[in-house]
């Protein structure tokens, strides 16, 4: 066991949160019913099929390539706005200077931080407009605090996945500002979004495929 996260690490996040998404992808699609267009469940397969071939054995070993080709791959999934905002996610992974072959805990807030900024330079959605930023801001604040707490990887994606399910969670009382679901406005009120909804998926599933390298005891 080491204290580094490895590409095989990063591998088995994925593979944790394609499983998540995979297992609850009705339930994104019926989301995307009540405020868009149904396909939120099958845009999210596809993304994190690509996202598993990605990070597959046998490709480059470094990071920033990885997320390099993981972004570019996701980007080309024909799926609309979450995919888009998923591979600039990814790919601005790549931009964070930890990015080596391996990167220390304390280091992965950093690089989700680098996704995050990847993402907002193509949306000015924050929290409370009702999207995948209700999810994704607090869970990569989550990763923050942790990393400045020197709490471990997967101690740091535990607290990540629980600001993720919250920030998630709290969408169903918001009125769409952005997307498809701002046409529908005060109508999404009772609905989660769904790109927030896969968001805390991603996270739940991201600590979960970790756990199963580091196992749960924190010390990783
Ligand atoms: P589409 O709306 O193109 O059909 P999806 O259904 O796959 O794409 O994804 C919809 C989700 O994408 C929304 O629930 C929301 O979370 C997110 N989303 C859409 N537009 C934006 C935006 N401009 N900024 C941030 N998130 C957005
Ligand atoms: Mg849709």
């Amino acid at each position: 066991m080491t204290a580094r996260t490895t590409k095989g690490d990063f591998a088995l996040m994925f593979a944790g949160a394609a499983a998540a998404i995979r297992e609850q992808h009705t339930l994104l699609s019926e989301l995307d019913c009540a405020s868009g267009d149904g396909d939120h469940g099958a845009t999210m397969v596809r993304t994190v099929d690509r996202l598993e071939k990605a990070f597959a054995p046998g490709g480059p070993e470094d990071l920033k390539t990885c997320f390099e080709q993981a972004g570019w791959s996701v980007l080309g999934v024909d799926g609309g706005a979450s995919s888009s905002l998923l591979g600039l996610f990814i790919g601005g992974m790549a931009d964070a200077p930890e990015c080596g072959t391996t990167v220390e805990a304390s280091d992965l807030a950093a690089i989700f931080e680098a996704g995050l900024a990847a993402v907002r330079k193509q949306t000015k959605a924050e929290p409370g407009d009702k999207t995948m930023m209700d999810a994704l801001v607090p869970a990569i604040a989550a990763l923050r605090a942790a990393a400045d707490a020197g709490k471990s990887a997967i101690e740091a994606l535990h607290d990540a996945a629980g600001a993720a399910r919250a920030g998630a969670e709290a969408t169903r009382n918001l009125t769409a500002r952005y997307g498809r679901a701002r046409f529908l406005g005060d109508k999404t009120r009772g609905h989660i979004d769904p790109g927030a909804a896969s968001t805390g998926l991603l996270f739940e599933g991201f600590h979960k495929g970790l756990g199963k390298s580091k196992g749960e005891s924190g010390n990783a």
